[in-house]
């Protein structure tokens, strides 16, 4: 009863936006990211996108003026890792905001108080549970390139990840997943990276990566739907999870199949 009403509402909010499909297609043009999807995909990330941008409330500070194609840019990137899992796995907080650049924190904050911070390069970026989630819209706008980079999807993956409690890398698996599987092949890759990184080794997997297990699965999550065969290609097993994750398989182009 009370999905159907909220499906309702939300049918409502899509049929009411007054985005414009000019407006769409030059936001769209700006994102390689999202060139692999098929029209009918697109449709469903727009749909998402209005949701979004209906739902959470977008505030620019530090003088940073937030335009329309901005807030709508980072609604899609947003919607990506969401797109066959639904609104609803964004819900429990409201605001994005967005500095111009990168950003000096406003407090004192450690993984264990529930704040996940991400400061490689001069991109900065967090995710708080239940609170904000934090962009600099130069990390936003140089995210661009299919490079494996991408601060929208690994800023809102980390929501995805708080969903059960502190980030840890371990989000709310679906029915058929198994946890230990997770756990298992997760902290294998995530010793591996620390491993290879301490020897000195250059990776394929940006260091970041190798901080805490939150920043592995969000920096993989990153990787996953930009370069998805640079994760397939050494950490077979945490691609799988995460295609069962997100359920899409952005190797094979098969997104949306292989539903648990
Ligand atoms: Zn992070």
């Amino acid at each position: 009863m009370f999905s159907m009403l909220r499906n309702w509402l939300n049918e409502r909010i899509i049929r009411k936006s007054t985005i414009s499909n000019d407006q769409w297609l030059e936001v769209f043009s700006h994102l390689p990211l999202l060139d692999r999807l098929t029209a009918g995909e697109k449709g469903k990330l727009r749909r998402l996108a209005i949701l979004l941008l209906h739902k959470k409330s977008f505030e620019g500070v530090q003088g940073h003026h937030l335009t329309e194609e901005m807030k709508i840019s980072i609604a899609l990137q947003a919607c990506l890792p969401i797109l066959y899992l639904g609104i609803e796995w964004y819900r429990g907080w409201v605001s994005i905001i967005v500095y111009p650049d990168s950003f000096v924190p406003q407090s004192t904050y450690t993984d264990e108080s529930g704040v996940v911070h991400n400061s490689k390069k001069v991109l900065g970026g967090e995710a708080w549970l239940r609170g904000p989630v934090i962009l600099s819209w130069e990390g936003v706008a140089s995210s661009a390139p299919l490079d494996g980079s991408n601060l929208v999807i690994h800023e809102f993956v980390h929501k995805l990840d708080m969903l059960n409690g502190v980030a840890n890398g371990f989000p709310p698996l679906h029915a058929g997943m198994v946890s230990q599987s997770w756990a298992d092949n997760f902290s294998r890759a995530f010793e591996d990276l620390q491993a290879r990184i301490h020897a000195g080794e250059s990776t394929v997997i940006d260091g970041y990566a190798a901080t805490s297990p939150a920043e592995f699965f969000a920096v993989l999550s990153e990787v996953f739907f930009e370069r998805p065969e640079q994760i397939d290609s050494v950490y077979p097993q945490v691609y799988q999870h995460l295609a069962d994750f997100f359920r899409q398989d952005p190797l094979s182009g098969q997104a949306g199949t292989g539903l648990k």
